[in-house]
């Protein structure tokens, strides 16, 4: 198969992965807008891998990325290779499944990317890959492709690299010292899950662990063995709905890997059946609980709440109706509401409509004079009409105006 077909194959293959950050064309998530059409720029340059125009693809998987520093990037998002000899149940690359599958080898797929980076057409690589010969032997291979990349080929950009289930402590290291952010997929939240999404993947021994290394590398060396200067972020996904597990469950997981292994993002895929897996009859999870995972992680992660405070139903789900911030909220601030030229940042954070950075320009703007109302709050940027409810004013009850223009 032509390089440049491979790679359409491969990354579109890749298309479940979540991305870094949101990624955002003209408003909308991606996926839902354009996708970038290269191939007609292709085929105006010069090649090696241009010299059969017939089956060229129509467009390279790019994806437009926003970087944790908030740099957009244009991010091919693939796999090294799409034959795996696992046999996870959700995986549209398990082992027998019947596919077209595409293998690149490490120094063929580094030149190819550097090639399609030199003309612009890329800015950063996330690099996973099926398991082929045993998770270690697979691990090599990517991290060949990165260190081609950075020592061969002088790539200085954006790699996020992908850790096999399986691989060894030395190669998470290596891995470390070449990537600017490296992975390991959980899929499930513990030991019992994963056994209905995986049965042969153990989830302490080689899902979990790769991530103690991980955070271990980064508290005990020296950040300079890092590449650039600095050890990788890591972060998971895990499959949403794939194995009958509560939102408590997954945002357990999720609270242990950031307060304890340093995960500095858990990522949620709902889970989508695939034609020709052992799950392929089983219900799709509504979009919905993905998006209030999500939110209830960030309450986790950077609004100071802990598990036992959000606001589990029963049978561990979080409400569908209402975020979970707002529900909260409602059961604790209505009749308490939070005096807003008083509360530390920690309270100020409680209020619904009050993200990080509002609460830090409310604790600025307070340094010069009293919020007297909710004018002076919508100013700072402030969800007032959201907000209001739960808050006072120098001791008064915020009056809220319908805002007419
Ligand atoms: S090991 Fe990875 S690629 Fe292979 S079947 Fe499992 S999830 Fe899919």
């Amino acid at each position: 198969m032509d390089a440049l077909v491979r790679l359409k194959t491969l990354s579109e293959q890749m298309s479940f992965e979540t991305d870094e950050e949101r990624c955002f064309v003209a408003g909308r998530p991606f996926g839902l807008g354009r996708k970038p059409d290269l191939s007609s720029r292709l085929l105006a340059s010069e090649g090696p891998y241009l010299d059969r125009t017939d089956n060229c693809p129509d467009s390279v998987f790019v994806h437009p990325a926003v970087l944790p520093n908030g740099q957009h990037i244009k991010l091919l998002k693939t796999l090294l290779s799409s034959v795996c000899e696992r046999d996870c149940y959700y995986c549209p690359f398990r082992a027998g499944r019947d596919f077209r599958r595409a293998t690149f080898q490490p120094e063929e797929f580094a030149r190819l990317f550097f090639m399609l980076t030199r003309k612009g057409l890329t800015e950063g690589l996330f690099l996973s890959s099926g398991v082929a010969g045993g998770g270690v032997r697979s691990q090599d291979k990517l991290i060949d492709t990165a260190d081609i990349l950075r020592h061969k080929l002088g790539f200085h950009g954006y790699i996020h690299l992908k850790v096999m289930p399986g691989a060894e402590r030395a190669q998470v290291e290596r891995a470390m010292q070449l990537a600017d952010r490296v992975s390991v997929n959980l899929e499930a939240p513990n030991t019992e899950r994963l056994l209905r999404l995986a049965p042969h993947k153990q989830f302490i021994e080689e899902l979990l662990q790769p991530l103690k290394w991980m955070d271990e590398i980064r508290r005990s060396q020296p950040a300079s063995r890092g590449w650039n200067g600095r050890w990788p972020s890591s972060v998971t996904q895990f499959v949403a709905g794939g194995a009958g597990e509560s939102d408590l469950e997954l945002l357990t997981a999720t609270s242990y890997l950031y307060h304890r292994l340093g995960l500095k993002r858990a990522y949620y895929s709902r889970f989508n059946p695939i034609p020709g897996t052992p799950l392929e009859n089983q219900a799709p999870t509504p979009p919905i609980r993905e998006h209030r995972l999500y939110q209830a992680s960030f309450l986790l992660r950077d609004y100071g709440f802990d598990l036992e405070e959000l606001p589990f139903g029963t049978d561990g789900s979080l409400p569908v109706q209402s975020d979970p911030k707002l529900a909260w909220a409602q059961q604790n601030l209505k009749d308490q509401p939070i005096e807003i030229n008083r509360a530390d940042r920690h309270m100020l954070l409680r209020i619904p409509g009050i993200g990080p950075k509002g609460a830090d320009i409310i604790l600025q703007a307070r340094r010069q004079a009293s919020i007297r109302d909710v004018t002076s709050l919508r100013k700072l940027g402030v969800l007032a009409e959201k907000a209001a409810p739960f808050l006072l004013l120098d001791g008064r009850r915020a009056a809220i105006q319908p805002v007419l223009f």
